[in-house]
């Protein structure tokens, strides 16, 4: 051995991150999170920072009936039958709990609620900076200040087991740059109490995500960051865990072609889809609940097709006097990703859309939020009581980008791998975050990975420490 930890973490995201505050709360002497890449955080800090939780103190300010069970209820659906209930049901138990840690670290959050795509009730928290970092930079300032060690480009490599085949350490690259494959030298590092992987999805793995998924080209546009390659997941298919749901892999519907990556309008987008409306640019007629879950809202965006059969990214047209409201809207006008019109002619005109029918929709929208019902798509109106389609508007395209992998490797409620022989735990191996599989089944609900990642890193640090 080179070195040695009690406690050994892979991956610098909410999972990681989490577990390492609580290793310490419960007695850890030595952690130590490994990232390979130069910045700490992940696709954790380029995310929406969208939190969501059941019986939260905003939720009681504000009247909200919500339960944990509803909360699953939800997510349930949006699995289409194949989500692990028991998980599921573990991570809304704790969620509040995770959030908790969060605001502790220094987290700050504005005082609403958002009702994202699926939920059945707004339960939604967002980050002040409306992004994941406003979650991870307090967390890795918390690590450091509790003695959590942290250790950037270091790429996990492999496991060293014992002479029974539990995981007694691991191989880390050090220094490694991402550019160079075999930059750095192989660190032999002993961890008494078990490793944690925690290194997210595979999303940026092109030829991994088209092995399962054969239409998400290079083409297709991503929302992750560099390091979600899913070599660490492979290491553990190798040692012999479970794989789950690998071809479950989720395309984010409030992204735009317009801008790379996560980019500006995917918040804006989800902030504002409660009193928007989504128009197909061929025929001028919404052609979905815009607050349908990822999945319903994906798919009926790649049909959006023009009359050869090409793809023809639909608009989101919403009322400049309510987009105002989220202080992305600015970015998305500042940078030109989205554009302010005075009329519908303006719009019809821009974007080549027929006028007379989109005309005919917006009025017929607005009879539907006069009468609290949304007779087209059966979209819930509660956020959009009085919010009317009215002049100006703002615009923003939308097309689908790969956002986020629903499989993974299988784990148990104590963040233990499992072994595909034995249906056992592999022992000294735990994993946490978006590199699991199975909990969300066929499509995850937006909001629902930080509670995910937050409270199975911190299920798999008590693990680790018996606790
Ligand atoms: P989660 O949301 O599940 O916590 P993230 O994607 O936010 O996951 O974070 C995972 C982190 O793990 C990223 O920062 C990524 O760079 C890192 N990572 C991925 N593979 C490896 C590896 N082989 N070695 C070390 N770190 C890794």
């Amino acid at each position: 051995w080179d070195e040695q930890v009690e406690m050994a973490i892979i991956g610098s995201g909410f999972a990681g991150l989490a577990a390492g505050i609580e290793a310490i709360k419960h007695g850890c002497k030595a952690v130590t999170i490994y990232e390979k890449m130069a910045v700490y955080g992940g696709n954790s800090a380029i995310n929406g920072g969208l939190f969501a939780a059941p019986n939260t103190p905003l939720q009681q300010q504000k009247g909200i009936n919500d339960s944990v069970d509803i909360m699953v209820a939800d997510q349930l659906k949006s699995g289409r039958g194949v989500a692990d209930e028991k998980l599921l049901r573990h991570i809304a138990s704790h969620a509040r709990d995770a959030l908790q840690m969060t605001i502790d670290a220094g987290a700050e959050y504005y005082p609403y609620l958002q009702q994202l795509g699926g939920h059945s009730v707004p339960r939604t928290y967002q980050t002040k900076v409306s992004c994941g970092a406003g979650i991870t930079q307090p967390l890795l300032h918390e690590c450091r200040k509790v003695g959590v060690t942290l250790q950037n480009r270091s790429k996990f490599e492999g496991f060293i087991l014992t002479k029974e085949g539990a995981v007694a350490g691991i191989r880390i690259r050090y220094p490694y740059y991402f550019e160079d494959e075999n930059s750095g030298n192989i660190v032999n590092i002993r961890a008494s109490k078990g490793v944690l992987v925690a290194t997210g999805g595979f999303a940026q793995n092109v030829n991994l995500r088209m092995a399962q998924d054969p239409t998400l080209t290079a083409e297709v546009g991503c929302t992750n960051a560099k390091g979600a390659t899913g070599e660490a997941m492979l290491e553990m298919f190798r040692l012999g865990a479970v794989p789950v749901h690998l071809a479950y892999i989720q395309s984010g519907p409030w992204a735009s072609p317009d801008e790379g990556g996560f980019g500006y309008v995917s918040n804006y987008a989800i902030f504002n889809f409660p009193h928007s409306i989504a128009v197909n640019c061929l025929t001028g007629k919404r052609f979905m609940n815009e607050i349908a879950d990822r999945k319903t809202r994906a798919d009926a965006e790649l049909a959006c097709r023009d009359a050869a059969g090409k793809p023809l990214p639909p608009i989101m047209i919403t009322s400049y006097a309510h987009a105002k409201e989220h202080p992305t809207c600015e970015k998305v006008l500042k940078y030109g990703v989205g554009w302010k019109f005075d009329s519908l002619q303006a719009i019809a005109k821009r974007f080549n859309i027929p006028l007379q029918p989109l005309q005919q929709q917006v009025d017929e929208y607005n009879a539907y939020v006069k009468a609290g019902d949304d007779k087209q798509f059966g979209k819930s109106m509660a956020k959009a009581k009085d919010m009317y389609i009215a002049a100006p508007y703002t615009v923003v395209r939308l097309w689908p980008k790969v956002h986020y992998c629903q499989g993974g490797v299988q784990v148990n409620a104590n963040a233990e791998v499992l072994d595909s022989n034995t249906g056992k735990a592999i022992k000294g191996l735990y994993a946490a975050g978006e590199v699991c599989g199975g909990i969300h089944g066929v499509s995850r609900l937006g909001s629902c990975s930080i509670p995910e990642c937050m409270v199975m890193g911190m299920t798999a640090a008590r693990s680790m420490m018996g606790a």
